[in-house]
This record gives C-alpha cells, sequence and structure tokens, in this order.
C-alpha cells in the first residue's frame, strides 16, 4: 500500500481563504478588520520565525496585525502589563503570545493574564476547560487543524479507534478532547507507556506529537490507518545540513498506512490557518455577532 499523502498546504489555504471572504465581511459590517496581536519575546530564531509567518498570514487575510517584539530582557511584569493593554484594546480580538518565553518568566501566569475571549492559541484555563467539558471557547491551534485534516480525510470518526501520542497542554492532550468530542475511543500515550507500538498497532487514526525524529515505525501501524505527524525535528545531514522530519518514519509507514501527512507541509501549515481562523472567531462574539459560518 502506499498512502495517500495529505496535503497540509492546500487544506490551509481553502482555509484562509474562507477567513480572508469572512474578515472582509465583518469588516464591511463592523467597520473595522479583525485584529491579532502577537508578542515575541527574545531571539529564539524559530520562534522569530513562526511570528512572521503568522504576521504575514495576518496580512494576507486582510486581518490588522498589531507586532510587539520585546527584547528578552522583559520582566514579567512588563510583559503582564503589555497583555493588560491588549485585553483592554477593542481593536484586538486575538492575542498570541509566542511560546517558549524566557526562562525567567512563567508561562502559565501569562497565558492566564490573557483575556479567555482573546485566547486564540486556546491555552487559558478557561479554553482548556471549556474544550474538556463540551462549551465553546477556543480552541488549540495545532490540534484543531489536526482534527480538521482527520474529518476530510474519514469523515465521521465516531467509533475509531485513536492513539493520540503525546499529552502536553498544547497538543496531545486538546487533541484527545477534541477526538472524544468526535466520538472516537481515544488512548493517549507518553513517555511512560509500555509497549508503544502494540498500542499504536489498534488505531485507526495515529497522532504522533512527540518530538522525536521519526519515533513511530511503520511496523508499529495498522494497515490503512490514518497518521498525522505533528512533529517538527531539525535532524542534521550527511553534507553537514539539516533537514525537517517527522515524528512518524514516513517513507516505510506510508507502506502500511491508508493516508499521511508529511513534515513539512503538513500539519504546519493548518496551525497558522487555524490561528486565523480563531481570530475571526473571537471578532464575531466579541462584537456579539453569531460565529461564521463555514468554518
Ligand atoms: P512536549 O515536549 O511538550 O510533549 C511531548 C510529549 O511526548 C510528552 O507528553 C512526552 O511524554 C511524550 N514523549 C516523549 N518521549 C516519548 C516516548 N519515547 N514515547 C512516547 N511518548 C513520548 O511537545 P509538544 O506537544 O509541544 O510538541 C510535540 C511535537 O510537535 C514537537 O516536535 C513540536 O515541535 C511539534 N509541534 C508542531 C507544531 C506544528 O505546528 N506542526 C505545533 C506544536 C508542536 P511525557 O509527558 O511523559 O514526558
Amino acid at each position: 500500500m502506499t498512502a495517500r499523502r495529505i496535503d497540509g498546504k492546500a487544506a490551509a489555504a481553502a482555509v484562509r481563504a474562507t477567513v480572508a471572504r469572512i474578515a472582509a465581511d465583518f469588516r464591511q459590517r463592523t467597520g473595522r478588520a479583525p485584529g491579532l496581536a502577537t508578542v515575541l519575546v527574545g531571539e529564539d530564531p524559530a520562534s522569530a520565525v513562526y511570528v512572521r509567518s503568522k504576521v504575514k498570514a495576518t496580512a494576507e487575510a486582510g486581518m490588522e496585525g498589531f507586532s510587539h517584539s520585546l527584547p528578552d530582557t522583559t520582566s514579567e511584569a512588563e510583559l503582564l502589563e503589555l497583555v493588560e493593554r491588549l485585553n483592554a484594546d477593542d481593536r484586538v480580538d486575538g492575542i498570541l503570545v509566542q511560546l517558549p518565553l524566557p526562562r525567567h518568566i512563567d508561562s502559565d501566569r501569562v497565558i492566564a493574564a490573557i483575556d479567555p475571549a482573546k485566547d486564540v492559541d486556546g491555552f487559558h484555563p478557561i479554553n482548556a476547560g471549556r474544550l474538556a467539558t463540551g462549551l465553546d471557547g477556543l480552541v488549540p491551534c495545532t490540534p484543531f487543524g489536526c482534527l480538521h485534516l482527520l474529518k476530510a480525510e474519514l469523515g465521521d470518526l465516531s467509533g475509531k479507534q485513536a492513539v493520540v501520542i503525546g499529552r502536553s497542554n498544547i497538543v496531545g492532550k486538546p487533541m484527545a478532547m477534541l477526538l472524544l468530542g468526535e466520538s472516537a475511543t481515544v488512548t493517549i500515550a507518553h513517555s511512560r507507556t509500555e509497549d508503544l507500538a502494540e498500542v499504536v498497532r489498534h488505531a485507526d487514526i495515529v497522532v504522533a506529537a512527540v518530538g522525536r525524529p521519526e519515533m513511530v515505525k511503520g511496523d508499529w501501524l495498522k494497515p490503512g490507518a490514518v497518521v498525522i505527524d505533528v512533529g517538527i525535528n531539525r535532524v542534521p545531514t550527511a553534507d553537514g545540513k539539516s533537514r525537517l522530519v517527522g515524528d512518524v518514519a514516513y517513507d516505510e509507514a506510508a507502506e502500511v498506512a491508508a493516508a499521511i501527512t508529511p513534515v513539512p507541509g503538513g500539519v504546519g501549515p493548518m496551525t497558522i490557518a487555524m490561528l486565523l481562523r480563531n481570530t475571526v472567531v473571537a471578532a464575531h462574539r466579541r462584537a456579539g455577532m453569531a460565529d461564521p459560518e463555514g468554518l
């Protein structure tokens, strides 16, 4: 079997086009574009790249961007003060504080300071609680993007066996909650899971969010499984350069799976698309409007 390659770029482009249409409509009805504030603290090169692409995508969707770049000497109090200002700024519908933050800043405290109605990353405990209890909230972008790809691939997920490898608050746990919300039968695996290969072998759906290059092997998979690879790992190549690989050994997995996301070009583009989606949804809710249709 050679798996279908799930094209995250194309799926993300479709979501972004819908978001752009909705943002234009919002602007016409309210007299202002939905606004996203991004906050980058320090000079981590990967974080800078992520923030730049989020800012670019915001502009391309016809939304207003408010970029804040702070030095890594910024104190926690200064960052909290900025968050408060953004909470109070009516032009700002979404606030994204890029993680990781410098070590002297307590990220949990910063996340908790963001107005949950503007928490477009979906990391605030209120939004995590809403997701866990099945209430409307803002859902973390990466797992939401994975769910979008899975539904496009499989349609109804009800009754499917799903294994999520990884239990972070950013990816693994919300992914499991989303799958449960779709009535899949969900197993959450992590570093203490015994015989992971055997656990994975029962899964119709595998979501790998571990951060270990090519850890999931082809012979772990049930034939016909759908595999979503969240991992982004930079590994050295023989010519002294580096390349990106996922958490799944793509070539061998593609021999067994029915469909699989590539790295890059799979989950990554969906994360940004869902951030834009969350921002227009937050804008509508803040303006007292019904959620936009088609997202
Ligand atoms: P974390 O490091 O926060 O979590 C990793 C999880 O993997 C933990 O729950 C850990 O278990 C588990 N784990 C570690 N080793 C093993 C193992 N040997 N077997 C089974 N489970 C293991 O990472 P994130 O969730 O933030 O990110 C995961 C990956 O996804 C990373 O590669 C990251 O770069 C990528 N990522 C990609 C995004 C995208 O847009 N495509 C967005 C966000 C992340 P335990 O809890 O027991 O320690």
